[in-house]
């Protein structure tokens, strides 16, 4: 109750589910995100929290942006007690065809924001704050054509750790979420929601027998910034309904 969160991408899939799970608990929540509409649609649809919603249009892989959010936000808020470093874009394309620019934006956007937000809403950030970052089950495990998710991945699980040891002794936690294969559809901006469509063997390939859904992890953001997690620092914790614990060789 009366944390103040920064969500990045927070207008829809898993960072809108995670923004929802905060004001469920009666905390404040600002999402900072780089779709305009998606925000405005934000706002219209929780209307009724409109008193504990800070929205902000923000490019997180930008250094300017992301102070000029920080200063906005800093007008409202006098404190962060929670960042969610939830924005993250997805390329899928084989090596020989990967500009320079694809990269350097997926690692903009997945990895380097981490360390641009990290560092604007440090001062902002009193003892018992919590960092969160999320990253993805491609951080352990590959398919073909993924290498600039993947790096970007695997960056923001090493970057966690070292913010946990870095930021320790202001009594910050930092910690990873890696999330295997959630169904985002049905909460995206209106003119690209969609009810899931997933087949039978979608689920039941997975230990849990389901695919995952945005408030799993939403649900896992908000024991992890809380006090009953105080113990938790530096890891990563992988939400994928088992799918990296099964082994998949050809029988
Ligand atoms: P999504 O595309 O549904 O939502 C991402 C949000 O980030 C969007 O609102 C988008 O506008 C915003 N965004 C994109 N670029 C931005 C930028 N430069 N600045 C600010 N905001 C920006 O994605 P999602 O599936 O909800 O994924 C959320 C996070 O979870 C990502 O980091 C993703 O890599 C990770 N993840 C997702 C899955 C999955 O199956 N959905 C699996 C593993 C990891």
């Amino acid at each position: 109750m009366d944390k103040h969160v920064v969500v990045t991408g927070g207008a829809q899939g898993i960072g809108k589910a995670i923004c929802q799970a905060f004001l469920e608990e009666g905390d404040w929540v600002s999402p900072w995100d780089i779709d305009n509409e998606a925000l405005l649609e934000l706002e219209e649809e929780w209307h009724a929290w409109r008193d504990r919603i800070l929205p902000v249009s923000c490019d997180v892989s930008s250094y300017e942006a992301v102070h000029k959010a920080k200063n906005f936000l800093t007008q409202k808020w006098s404190k962060v007690d929670v960042l969610v470093n939830n924005a993250g874009v997805f390329i899928h394309k084989p090596l020989l065809e990967l500009t320079e620019e694809e990269w350097d934006w997926v690692l903009g956007v997945n990895l380097k924001s981490i360390f641009l937000l990290a560092q604007a809403l440090l001062p902002l950030m009193p003892h018992g704050a919590s960092i969160l970052n999320i990253a993805s089950t491609r951080a352990l495990m590959s398919e073909a054509n993924t290498e600039a998710y993947s790096a970007s991945k695997g960056g923001v699980l090493a970057l966690t750790h070292a913010l946990a040891i870095s930021l320790g002794p202001r009594k910050i936690r930092v910690n990873a979420i890696s999330p295997g294969w959630i169904e985002v559809s049905s909460w995206k901006k209106k003119r690209e929601r969609q009810e899931p469509f997933l087949r039978p063997i979608d689920h039941l390939q997975h230990p849990a027998q389901r695919v995952g859904k945005p408030e799993d992890i939403a649900s896992l953001c908000v024991f992890l910034a809380s006090e009953k997690a105080g113990f938790i620092t530096g890891a990563q914790v992988v939400v994928d309904g088992g799918m990296t614990r099964k082994m998949i060789y050809a029988e």
